[in-house]
């Protein structure tokens, strides 16, 4: 490109204000206002300019369409990118129930309401109308987690993340815990246990290896600077072979007797035992253990999140000895992770189903609950759906069938145990596994399927109430996506 070409298409820039006041513009004022789409517009033309200035044969020699109209078009992408949030609802074909990337579990119809009712109100949220003086935001929640627990105490604060240091902070700054080699996990990417017990001011020592930790490891570590054993739901891995970890009954006598503290990082928060256990390939019950099954055999404090497999909104707990969260009731950290009105809300109702007896009306309980016959039959449907959808666009030649599906539990329990479920398996002719799984995630509300062997796999067992239409709704979508239109 010469000198005077890229003069003669630098003049050829729109003008800030031809844009701005052209009637494209003016529902993107509405939602941004006339400043935010002053600003954009300008970014767009400054990026147009300088892509001319530095003559790299970029995007803009790729697109021949004259300057202006290529302003137009991507100021138009940018708003329209813009007026909207980027978190908003998709649909988790995925089979992995609780998938932390998705927002974990999604919440019951009674939370749900609960959130709308505090949402745009004052509330008792810290205030005790009866004393007509200040009170505490947690009681709102622990009466009810003492109880579906049988713990003295519960404590909650923003995530499971958060209660293990605030537990590990109030009870071994300072001081040494003693963890197993083979419980030193990193959990999605971000949660790693040396670096929680670093930040907490403890000094972590590790004892046994990686797939073996006897008592004895635990017994020869401990000093007279000891505060904590802690105990580590391994949630997303597990080691086959020969292994050999201590049984908490064990660590909570050694910590009895040399009056220590022994904490449990558990991870998944199962209050209850989980209904049709025949659904599970290569089930174990005893793998996942209640909270009060840890009470029971002796945890002094048990920390769990509160939206993987208990149902509820993202949440920590802090559950067990009254005396050690009576400490951590006054920590500082408490003020800093603490917990909102409407996740407030939502938990307790959420606990509140389970008081009731009627925790397979949750969502995520639910759909771990779900049997062959109703998934296969849901299956069935969804297949009828698609293959008419397909047949109104008239779009070629699609393979849709019914398949057998290894679902997930996912957020770190039951690591190795699948559900086993149905899907719809979709083969394009024309249309490859990864441009059909794309178009399926670009639509209106997102698709998000699983591909296996070439084929786009939608896992019925992760759909809600509805989500069905919203899948032919995608498929159509996608189909008339491919097809350029
Ligand atoms: C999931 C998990 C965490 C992290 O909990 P968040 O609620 O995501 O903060 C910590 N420890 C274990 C064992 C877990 O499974």
């Amino acid at each position: 490109m010469t000198f005077s070409d890229t003069n003669a298409l630098l003049r050829s820039i729109p003008a800030m204000d031809d844009l701005l006041n052209a009637p494209w513009a003016a529902p993107f004022s509405g939602s941004l206002g006339r400043e935010t789409v002053k600003k954009i517009i300008a970014e767009v033309l400054a990026e147009i300019r300088r892509e001319l200035c530095s003559g790299v044969p970029g995007s803009l020699s790729a697109d021949c369409r004259p300057i202006d109209e290529l302003a137009v078009s991507r100021a138009v992408n940018l708003l329209r990118l813009k007026s909207s949030s980027t978190l908003k609802p998709v649909v988790n074909a995925t089979g992995v129930v609780i998938h932390t990337n998705l927002g974990r579990a999604p919440l019951a119809d009674e939370a749900i309401h609960a959130v709308n009712a505090i949402a745009g109100t004052y509330s008792t949220l810290e205030y005790d109308p009866e004393q007509g003086e200040r009170g505490g935001r947690n009681v709102h929640v622990e009466w009810s987690l003492c109880r579906m627990t049988g713990a003295e105490a519960a404590l909650v604060v923003n995530n499971n993340a958060a209660a293990v240091l605030l537990a590990l902070s109030a009870t071994a700054q300072g001081r040494e815990v003693i963890v197993s080699a083979g419980e030193l996990v990193e959990i999605g990417g971000s949660f790693r246990i040396p670096e929680i017990l670093d930040f907490s001011g403890a000094k972590m020592t590790a004892v046994g290896c990686t797939n073996s930790t006897r008592i004895q490891d635990y017994r020869s570590a401990i000093t007279e600077n000891t505060a904590v054993l802690l105990k580590v739901h391994p949630s997303n891995y597990r080691i086959d072979g020969f292994v050999k970890s201590t049984s908490r009954e064990e660590l909570a006598e050694l910590a009895a007797e040399r009056n220590l503290v022994f904490m449990e990082d558990l991870g998944s928060g199962l209050l209850g035992p989980l209904g049709v256990p025949g659904n599970f390939k290569k089930f174990h019950a005893d793998r996942e253990h209640s909270v009060r099954e840890c009470l029971l055999a002796g945890s002094n404090i048990v920390t769990f999140s509160g939206d993987k497999l208990l149902g509820g909104p993202q949440i920590g707990v802090i559950a067990g000895s009254k005396k050690l969260i009576d400490k951590m009731r006054t920590h500082q950290l408490l003020r800093v992770l603490r917990v909102d009105k409407m996740t407030l809300a939502a938990f307790d109702a959420t606990l509140r189903l389970y008081l009731a007896g009627r925790q397979n009306t949750i969502p995520v309980i639910r759909m771990i609950e779900l049997s062959k016959p109703v998934l296969l039959e849901r299956a069935r449907r969804l297949s009828r759906m698609l293959k008419r959808t397909a047949a109104n666009l008239h779009a070629g030649d699609f393979d849709i069938a019914v398949v057998e599906t290894e679902d997930a539990i996912g957020g770190g329990s039951f690591p190795t145990d699948l559900l086993s479920g149905f899907g719809v398996a979709i083969r394009g002719a024309a249309l490859s596994a990864e441009t059909l799984a794309a178009g399926l995630r670009a639509a209106p509300v997102p698709v998000i399927p699983a591909i296996r062997e070439g084929r786009v796999i939608l896992h019925i067992r992760t759909l809600l109430s509805g989500d069905e239409q919203l899948v032919a709704a995608a498929f159509s979508y996608a189909i008339s996506r491919a097809a350029g239109d």
